[in-house]
């Protein structure tokens, strides 16, 4: 090699930017490549926050933990894990230090964006049957139509068993889909404005078209369709008010590109960050700092209700834990940090003008920090310190992981929130973490494999 120019030593010296993994470390596509087959499998085998956990379970299970138990003695190296109404779950690896030293909390969302069944959905018209939705999350409405949707989800019956609902999964399933109109015909559709492509009350889900055959009923398509659940499920309408149904879509997870150098999925804000999270928390045999790994329910709308992270679920179980210790819950919170992993947008070429270039994450470059989260002037975001910043970079850097930094697009041209201010709100340190996406909230959003393999090993520094 020429021998470096004074200017090219000094501006190697003084100026950074994150590298493209790819350039730089071309052999770790390998690992990552290994790496994203079983992540392709965890987002396959869990569309719903329910299957998340069912499956995060048996994977914990695998590895020694054991539900949690009050008043037990364990030991560091010991390993344990909470359900949260079968919708959130907490894993924790006792680590070597004591307790009051503090916990490393990585917290990662299993809900996504989805359409949710109405609590009264099935309609018949024109001799069609379809299902009301109502969507759940940030959606854009036109991306959900004309595409196959899958039907998952969990009804009670009167006698109190409940009937498990997976349809379109399996190969040879039927699927579902919502109707759009021909270009033909969409002369007045097309003058709508971008977000009424489709409206809310047009998601409607096609759900059969044969009748029963009867002339003496009124609606025979609707209760054909009645007909066929009842036979596979042993549930009638009545039970739908004691339902929670999500239609998803119904492809699986894939390669991505003539390279394989991404994945395409539904689900992967955030179940990138629950995988490589569980992952790290199932391969952390001795950490120093006893763990607390999150996949929690309801980000997606704000992290309401008591399986999301505005509820105390969290807290209880460090309340839990603080016992087992007798030391004041209070203290240990203080000590502890948390990365609040969840997903940031990757910067688009195609749409570069919502992105400011200089602060945006990238593809290949590794997991993202993100400071601040939030909109016009940050508001409700958590604003992670320069103390932590520093101490979670070094963290990184020690174990030579890869990592960038990016905002959420530019100043004021949207924005939005993670869980992190609500762990801040317990007096933890939080930053948030996660991985660069494109295409985030669609049907089908992109993730890059080296990012993956970086934010698993992010992760698993974090927790050494
Ligand atoms: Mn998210
Ligand atoms: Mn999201």
């Amino acid at each position: 090699m020429a021998k470096k120019s004074k200017g090219q030593e000094l501006a190697e010296k003084l100026t950074w930017s994150a590298p493209n993994i790819a350039k730089e470390a071309p052999k770790q596509e390998g690992k990552a490549q290994k790496f994203c087959e079983g992540y392709k499998k965890f987002l396959d085998e869990g569309k719903t926050e329910r299957e998340c956990v069912a499956y995060a379970v048996k994977l914990l299970e695998k590895h020694g933990y054991r539900p949690f138990q009050e008043k037990t003695v364990y030991e560091p190296g010991d390993k344990v894990y909470y359900v949260n109404r079968k919708k959130a779950l907490i894993a924790t690896t006792f680590g070597r230090e004591p307790l009051e030293k503090g916990l490393r909390i990585n917290g990662a969302h299993i809900d996504s964006p989805r359409l949710d069944l109405k609590v009264n959905p099935l309609y018949e018209k024109n001799d069609m049957a379809f299902f009301k939705t109502h969507y759940y999350g940030g959606i854009r409405k036109y991306q959900w139509g004309a595409i196959p949707l899958a039907m998952h989800g969990v009804v009670y019956k009167k006698d109190g068993t409940a009937a498990e609902i997976c349809i379109g999964e399996k190969p040879g399933d039927p699927v579902f889909s919502i109707t759009d109109l021909l270009p033909h015909l969409s002369g007045k559709q097309n003058e709508r404005p971008l977000k009424d492509g489709l409206k809310g009350e047009e998601l409607n889900i096609v759900v059969g078209s044969l009748p029963f055959q009867d002339e003496e009923v009124k609606e025979p398509v609707k209760l054909l369709a009645l007909q066929l659940l009842n036979e596979q499920y042993g549930i009638t309408e009545a039970d739908f008010y004691r339902a929670e149904i999500e239609m998803v879509p119904a492809f699986l997870a894939s390669d991505v590109g003539l390279d394989r150098s991404m994945i395409g999925a539904y689900g992967q804000d955030d179940r990138i960050c629950a995988y490589t999270a569980l992952m790290a928390e199932i391969d952390s045999k001795s950490p120093s700092y006893t763990t607390v790994t999150i996949l929690t329910d309801k980000e997606e709308i704000g992290s309401v209700g008591n399986t999301g992270l505005n509820s105390d679920y969290v807290l209880h179980y460090i309340e839990d834990l603080a016992d087992l210790a007798g030391v004041p819950v209070r203290r240990i919170l203080r000590n502890s940090i948390c990365l609040s992993s969840d997903v940031n947008a990757a910067y688009d070429p195609t749409f570069s003008d919502v992105f400011e270039s200089q602060n945006s994450c990238y593809i290949n470059r590794g997991c993202v920090l993100t400071k601040y989260t939030g909109a016009r002037g940050k508001s409700s975001s958590n604003d992670a310190s320069a103390e932590l910043l520093a101490k979670v970079i070094g963290i990184l850097e020690r174990d030579g992981v890869y990592w960038q930094a990016g905002e959420l697009g530019k100043v004021d041209e949207g924005g939005g929130g993670t869980i992190a201010q609500y762990v801040a709100h317990m007096d933890v340190d939080t930053v948030d973490l996660g991985v660069p996406i494109l295409s985030m909230h669609a049907p089908f959003e992109l993730s890059s494999k080296l990012d993956v393999w970086n934010t698993y090993r992010a992760f698993k520094a974090f927790y050494k």
